[in-house]
């Protein structure tokens, strides 16, 4: 073939032997023909340890899709004999190429998982031509060979202070337990679906050493979590996450609100309704960063609606106590119990005494001072990545992505 070590180059099939070139004007795609070098020997394809050849394997050839030369597909095609692995037994060879099992070379596949944390779903689907669900099983395959290199096992050296929370994903329907370290901002461990079996995943990948340097653990103030470490890492002070609790508070608030717009419905007020329906914002956000129109709306809130402004104060209060920290913060935590209890909200009533069980834990956190911007950017990402990863139909491809995004992996451009 003419230009061939060119070619070889471009395609980066260095270790190949190209054999023929063919353009297929109907589809636009330069197809080219190659094979192993069977002076290099055969490989398992699944481990890529050396393996003594079985057979030449399935008669048709296979085909994988390249990164277009210019804005012309690229397919490199190939015969791929088996070999016979002391591990996995009959397999498919490994080829230099591709990454065993995908339709897509390791530079196309490469170039799928860098914009995949970079750029919209839309964007990397038309740019790419491929579908979003080959996306996410090219960043599933990507991450797990990062992995087989050792890079999970890198993140949870030394670790000492977590986080452990659930995320939802399937609007609700499944969850995946994460591990953030407080640290460094890290996803360290991700796994599928919130029972101690997954997060003993995590223990036993820690090891018992790593167990015992842990001295702090946050999270949601789940049972199964608590009970786990206190039987993997029982040395761990246990904190509750700041998130969850004024998450929580957020929500009383909300049911409030909505049960006030409902009220004002009633006696015939729609403006008030509406007004109380869209005032959700204006009381969710920080007042030091509220806008004219959102400290209006909060002056209106106070001035009309009693209640509504009650149990914002509470909200703001709850928030206070995490800024204050220390035994500050535990004096007014003190004083929200109290306020909490005797408020005659309903929402906010069963919050408090609720919330009096974790008295110990949240204590914790004050003293610990955990600096939860951090973890809470973190898991505010992956939330977001539960949405991006929708269309996949399997957890693999959303944790690959999480690690991608938020887990400190290094992914380059193929060059
Ligand atoms: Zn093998």
């Amino acid at each position: 073939m003419r230009h061939a070590s060119l070619w070889k180059g471009l395609l980066r099939v260095e270790q190949g032997v190209l054999e023929r070139m063919e353009y297929d004007s109907e589809t636009d795609t330069l197809i080219f023909d190659v094979r192993l070098d069977r002076r290099a020997g055969v490989r398992c394809g699944r481990c890529r340890s050396p393996a003594v050849g079985y057979d030449q394997g399935r008669a048709r050839p296979r085909c994988w899709r390249g990164l277009d030369v210019v804005s012309t597909r690229v397919l490199l095609r190939a015969r791929v004999p088996r070999v016979r692995c002391p591990e996995h037994g009959v397999t498919a060879a490994a080829v230099p190429w591709a990454r065993h099992g995908s339709r897509f070379t390791r530079a196309f596949e490469d170039t799928l998982a860098w914009l995949a944390t970079r750029a919209a779903k839309t964007t990397i689907a038309a740019l790419m031509r491929t579908s979003w669900r080959s996306v996410g099983q090219a960043v599933t395959r990507v991450v797990a060979e990062l992995d087989a290199a050792g890079a999970e096992g890198d993140r949870l050296v030394g670790l000492s202070r977590i986080g452990i929370d659930e995320v939802s994903y399937r609007r609700g329907h499944k969850y995946l337990t994460v591990v953030v370290d407080h640290d460094t901002g890290r996803l360290v461990f991700a796994g599928d679906g919130r029972t101690k079996k997954t997060l003993g995943e995590f223990f036993n990948a820690l090891g018992e050493k790593g167990c015992a340097n842990l001295e702090l653990v946050s999270c949601d103030g789940a049972d199964w979590i608590a009970e786990l470490v206190g039987l993997r890492a029982p040395q761990a002070r246990l904190c509750l996450d700041p998130f969850h609790v004024i998450a929580t508070a957020q929500r009383a608030l909300d049911k409030i609100r909505t049960g006030a717009a409902r009220e004002a419905r009633r006696r015939g007020n729609q403006a008030a309704s509406r007004a109380l329906y869209r005032a959700r914002f204006a009381l969710w956000k920080n007042p030091d960063d509220h806008t004219d129109a959102q400290a209006a709306k909060l002056a209106w809130v106070a001035a009309e609606h009693d209640k509504v402004h009650k149990a914002w104060q509470l909200k703001e209060h709850l928030r206070a106590v995490f800024a204050a920290g220390g035994a500050e913060g535990l004096a007014l935590l003190d004083t929200w119990y109290r306020l909490a209890e005797t408020s005659g909200l309903p929402a906010f009533t069963d919050y408090a005494r609720r919330l009096r069980r974790f008295r110990n834990d949240i204590a914790n956190t004050l003293h610990a001072g955990l600096a939860n911007a951090r973890v809470e950017g973190t898991n505010t990402v992956i939330r977001l990545l539960t949405r991006v990863a929708f269309g996949f139909h399997s957890p693999e491809p959303l944790i690959a992505l999480a690690k991608l995004r938020v887990g400190g992996y290094h992914l380059a451009l193929p060059r």
